[in-house]
């Protein structure tokens, strides 16, 4: 080694508390550095890569920060076993902000999204699930602030449908475009849905006009093959429908996923709750997730001691698709890890580094 100069690897997103603990800093000398720098941020808030290098610098600290390579963008998809089954559709959904992309899970879900946020804006990614008939189909609702379009990026990559949300009073924003440009990226299925048609002010003719003429979203009506549907999330109107459509397009990719292999998947989100410690949001790709059963996310462990449903229900397993939230991590994991079931204490512990 020619200098003491360390090298510090993290995600492409952290939160504070957990970047104050890399640095061996207290939290509130970071959230002050953060503070200098026009950023207020609590503890629990994530900040960016580009955002973390600044402050870093900034402090004068003897160290160089690396991004992880474990990037979503780049894994490799999975060669499925001849055992795969069917699993349930992975759909975004993503818009500009206010266009109602939270009030469309809740007419959605059996829980009001909207009540547990704090100040009614999507803070992190959230995953959440519903049944139309016998079928599951998982939900993924994203920040729609600029600061977050990395954690957009992240769950657009996990998205098998992106449901885009263009509210009719308001036409296609900038983010409304983002989320096309992302669909398109990841090579997701795009439904859009046009919102709020209830409002005297909706134009629905404009949106389709500002779809099909700026960003090549051709109507099926017009001859196009982008399935729109026009709803209400606050009537409720042709929310079903959305249903159908979002099944019916995501049917043509025959999506399936591993049974009988160790469960593994990815860490959406994670913080600390009094009492119960490290709260982990987990998305399962692959097998089953049991409590009890030993799991490594990043550079940490657990034995599950609880295993709930994304509304905080408690679940006896979770399998491929399915949104978990889980307790008994020894620290917090980050956001975009890989999650892995392994056999014994002794392997987590092995593996967690
Ligand atoms: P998000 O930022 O995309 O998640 O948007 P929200 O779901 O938070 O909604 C933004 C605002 O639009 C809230 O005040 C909602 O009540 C309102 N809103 C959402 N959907 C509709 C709708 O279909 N009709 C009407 N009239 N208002 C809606
Ligand atoms: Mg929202």
């Amino acid at each position: 080694m020619d200098s003491d100069q360390k090298i510090l690897t993290i995600a492409g997103t952290i939160t504070v508390g957990e970047l104050a603990e890399k640095l061996s800093l207290p939290v509130v000398k970071l959230v002050g550095e953060l503070f200098k720098n026009g950023i207020a941020a609590t503890i629990n808030q994530r900040i960016d890569f580009e955002t973390a290098q600044i402050i870093v610098e900034e402090l004068g600290l003897e160290l160089t920060l690396q991004k992880k390579d474990q990037d979503i963008a780049t894994r490799e998809p999975r060669k499925l076993s001849t055992s795969a089954a069917p699993r349930p559709p992975i759909v975004a959904v993503m818009g500009h902000v206010d266009h109602g992309k939270t009030s469309l899970l809740d007419a959605i879900l059996d829980t009001k999204v909207v009540d547990i946020e704090a100040g009614g804006i999507t803070q992190h990614i959230s995953a959440y699930q519903t049944k139309r008939g016998e079928r599951s189909i998982t939900f993924l609702d994203t920040p729609g602030h600029e600061a977050f379009s990395a954690l957009r990026q992240h769950s657009a990559l996990l998205t098998d449908v992106v449901v885009i949300v263009v509210a009719a009073d308001d036409g296609v924003k900038p983010q409304t475009i983002e989320a096309i440009k992302f669909a398109q990226a990841v090579n997701a299925k795009i439904v859009v849905a046009i919102n709020k048609i209830d409002k005297e002010s909706a134009d629905i003719a404009r949106v389709k006009s500002q779809l099909a003429s700026e960003h090549g979203l051709n109507p099926e009506e017009w001859g196009g093959d982008t399935v729109m549907v026009e709803i209400s999330a606050k009537t409720g109107k042709n929310v079903d429908q959305l249903l159908d459509l979002v099944l019916l397009v995501a049917d043509i990719e025959e999506l399936k996923a591993d049974i009988d292999v160790p469960c593994e998947g990815l860490v959406i989100e994670s913080h600390i709750e009094q009492g119960k410690g490290s709260v982990v949001r987990l998305l399962v790709e692959h097998g089953v997730l049991k409590v009890g059963q030993f799991i490594v996310a990043g550079a940490t462990y657990a034995k599950i001691r609880t295993l709930l449903d994304y509304a905080g229900r408690p679940l006896s397993q979770a399998g491929p698709a399915d949104p978990a939230i889980v307790t008994g991590f020894k620290q917090s994991p980050q956001f975009g890890d890989a999650f892995i079931v392994v056999a014994n204490e002794k392997a987590a512990r092995a593996a967690a580094t």
